[in-house]
């Protein structure tokens, strides 16, 4: 049984004022201890040993013998031996003890299992908690069946290998990492049926994934990946930010499209085809004329979430997208939590959210202050769920 949101709202109101932020330490976890400790808060990081060092040593607060922060912005770790053991009864007794509020990254819910994200952390969640599993793809109604009801553009689908008539990518999990991308390009069933050999021999996809694997129209145009923020603290109509946008650095994708062609042609046949795996981000904005649209689709994809999945988006969301040549997004991948990319404005703010803070405003700082703002009004059972 999900857990329900008159559940989770009593135990906040348990809850010392402020609560300490806590997140999964991977993803943007650096980011959300770096907002909380700006906006006074305690940051809180849940590592899994052995990958840790980030979080335990390296930016690790310090402080000075009257307790202000001198270095670091992660006041504290707790290392788990691996990170689903965050949901055992005795680390939810803990984390309620401390008056813990977990902010959801794709950490917690890749490597801790939605079911028991759903139904047994009895801990309070800033964000939309019931909304995770729309990520999954294999899932009958996940972000595309979402965004579909939203009346926000997809890249059209195509129903199976024989229908393809033009660039289409084939998204499915990697055959063993499966937490990342199996990915391929084919523009003809024939292309399909020779790249699915070369890519099962080299051990990139497994056969037993086609089944269920998504094959849409190729978007041709730029990565902008966009974090929102949504507070429900205020009107509706003030509810919607805009605080800034990264894009991805995909190896070897972005090694390959480096080289010159002529070197593009030297390479291994199996080195010639991309796969998509992220390493890093990069910060972009876009142009002024497509910030509208960008909003409306953000309006769209609150009203959509909130029939959907009530109480709605809370907080940080990311609708990723490619803009094609009519300068329109299409929204390829949807995060309905923090995206990975909010690193590139770590401290420094995001550009539109520094343009309405007045100040420099990073996600993980907007969710930090959506917190205060909620404690300080004792309202902080609005924005958990
Ligand atoms: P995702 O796992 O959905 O975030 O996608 C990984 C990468 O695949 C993206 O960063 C894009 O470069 C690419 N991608 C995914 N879907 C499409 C699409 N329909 N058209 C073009 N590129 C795409």
């Amino acid at each position: 049984m999900p857990l329900s949101l008159t559940e989770v709202r009593a135990l906040v109101a348990q809850y010392p004022s402020p609560p300490v932020v806590g997140t999964v330490g991977s993803h943007s976890a650096l980011d959300v201890a770096d907002g909380a400790v700006t906006e006074g808060l305690s940051s809180l990081i849940l590592a899994q040993a052995g990958r840790d060092a980030t979080y335990t040593r390296y930016f690790r607060s310090v402080r000075a013998p009257d307790g202000t922060r001198t270095r670091g912005c992660v006041d504290d770790v707790w290392t788990f031996s691996k990170f689903a053991d965050i949901v055992s009864p005795a680390a939810q007794e803990r984390l309620r003890a401390a008056g813990v509020v977990l902010v959801p990254n794709r950490a917690l819910s890749s490597y801790v299992p939605l079911s028991a994200i759903e139904d047994d952390l009895r801990v309070p969640i800033v964000g939309s908690r019931m909304m995770l599993r729309i990520e999954e793809r294999s899932e009958r109604e996940n972000y595309y069946t979402l965004l579909e009801r939203a009346g926000i553009s997809t890249p059209r689908r195509i129903p199976g290998p024989d229908a393809i008539d033009r660039l289409a990518i084939v998204k499915l999990p990697h055959a063993t990492r499966r937490l990342e991308r199996g990915f391929f390009t084919v523009a003809s069933p024939e292309a399909y049926r020779a790249k699915v050999e070369r890519l099962v021999a080299r051990g990139t996809i497994a056969p037993d994934d086609l089944a269920t694997a998504r094959i849409e129209e190729y978007v041709l145009g730029p990565v902008f990946n966009f974090n929102y923020f949504f507070s429900p603290l205020v009107p509706r109509e003030e509810g919607l930010e805009l605080l800034g946008v990264d894009e991805r650095r995909e190896s070897n994708l972005d090694g390959l499209v480096r080289l010159p062609a002529a070197q593009q042609l030297e390479l291994n046949d199996s080195d010639r085809i991309p796969e998509y795996t992220v390493v890093g981000h990069g910060t972009l904005t876009v142009r002024e004329s497509i910030l509208e649209d960008v909003f409306r689709m953000g309006e769209k994809f609150v009203d959509a979430a909130r029939a959907q999945y009530p109480p709605g988006i809370i907080g940080p969301f990311c609708l990723q997208t490619c803009i094609d040549r009519n300068g329109r997004p299409t929204v390829f991948d949807v995060a309905a939590r923090i995206g990975g990319g909010t690193n590139v404005h770590l401290a420094l703010g995001h550009p539109y959210g520094n343009a309405l803070y007045r100040t420099a405003m990073s996600s993980g700082r907007r969710v930090a202050l959506e917190i205060r703002n909620a404690s300080e009004q004792g309202r902080l059972a609005e924005i958990v769920t």
